[in-house]
């Protein structure tokens, strides 16, 4: 079985074509933008949507763990700090409150849903994509089970990664992943580790021996501003890709606030970090600054023409 906190059908942004994309809960980075911070955890986490609340009392004596005090006139306040996300309140609630971050799939469940989106996939060149969260610091045994069947349909597979994991779990993704989409965030060690709490280290060896191999690999720059837009801190991003890889696309992502509010919902507010949204201007700038060095294959936004695709 699979934690996925979402399924998103018929994306152009995470791969080539149109694309099935299965989100899997679990990080190993703690990255203070993230839109998806409920995919960080490795286990479900409870959302509370208190705009959704009826105060209809169904949770009110349901939770164990003195997590949950009802008040009937407001409904429900949680104490994350006491929440085990046993999920027993999610259970009672009408309305979609409270609800879990993550559901559990079986390979049958998710090659159900791909394969109605076949379609797409033949007419657009698309396919599945494995995202996160971090697709690849799953149980890489489990995970193969499912790269497996979703090649066995003969269908593309793209896998969207940090490169913040075992080696192993690279190379047992590369027996079946047509193209892989590869964060790269900074190339300051010190900034990296202090922002993302990772040591870029194992990103960027990883990244070097994964140019090194058979595949197809679209490399992902989030632009932040305060984090790694300077100048200086693009031009050696891209000096460091000119110098150790050559991807078939370089996709600069500005960063937006979207799901920024999802860090109250999940108790996660201490963790929430609001950037500067760049401008068209700036990525203009930060697109310039590739493109001086030679990245002729960099571009503003992720979406990947079909005829790049294998
Ligand atoms: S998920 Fe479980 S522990 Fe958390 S508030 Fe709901 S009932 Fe209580
Ligand atoms: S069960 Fe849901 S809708 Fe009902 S009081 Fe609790 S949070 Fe509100």
């Amino acid at each position: 079985m699979y934690y996925l906190f979402d399924i998103q059908r018929l994306s152009m942004e995470n791969g080539p074509g149109l694309r099935t994309t299965l989100f899997f809960t679990g990080c190993p980075l703690s990255c203070p933008w993230c839109h998806n911070p409920e995919g960080q955890p490795d286990k479900p986490v409870l959302f509370y949507f208190r705009e959704r609340c009826i105060q209809c009392g169904n949770c009110e004596y349901v939770c164990e763990d003195e997590a949950l005090d009802y008040d009937p006139e407001t409904g429900p306040e949680i104490n994350y700090n006491n929440c085990t996300a046993c999920g027993k309140c999610a259970d009672v609630c009408p309305t979609d409150s409270l609800l879990m971050s993550v559901k559990l799939y079986s390979v049958n469940e998710i090659m159900e849903i791909i394969l109605r989106d076949r379609p797409y996939f033949d007419r657009s060149q698309g396919g599945v994509t494995l995202s996160g969260g971090e697709p690849l610091a799953q149980d890489i045994d489990l995970l193969e089970v499912l790269m497996k069947e979703i090649k066995r349909e003969k269908i593309d597979l793209s896998i969207d990664t940090s490169g913040a994991v075992p080696r192993r779990n690279l190379a047992t993704a590369l027996k079946y992943a047509n193209s892989f989409l590869y964060d790269l965030k900074h190339v300051d060690p010190v900034k990296h580790k202090e922002v993302t709490k990772f040591d870029n280290e194992q990103i960027l060896d990883n990244l070097i021996w994964l140019s090194k191999q058979e595949t197809t690999l679209h490399v992902r720059v989030p632009v932040i501003p305060g984090f790694n837009g300077d100048e200086e801190e693009l031009e050696a991003i891209a000096d460091w890709i000119a110098a150790n890889t050559a991807p078939e696309t370089i996709a600069l992502l500005p960063y937006h606030r979207h799901g920024s509010d999802k860090y109250d919902r999940l108790g996660m507010d201490d963790q929430k970090v609001l950037f500067n949204v760049p401008s068209d201007d700036f990525m203009d700038k930060a697109l310039k600054v590739f493109l001086d060095k030679g990245l002729n294959q960099a571009r503003i936004g992720g979406a990947i023409l079909a005829s790049k695709a294998e």
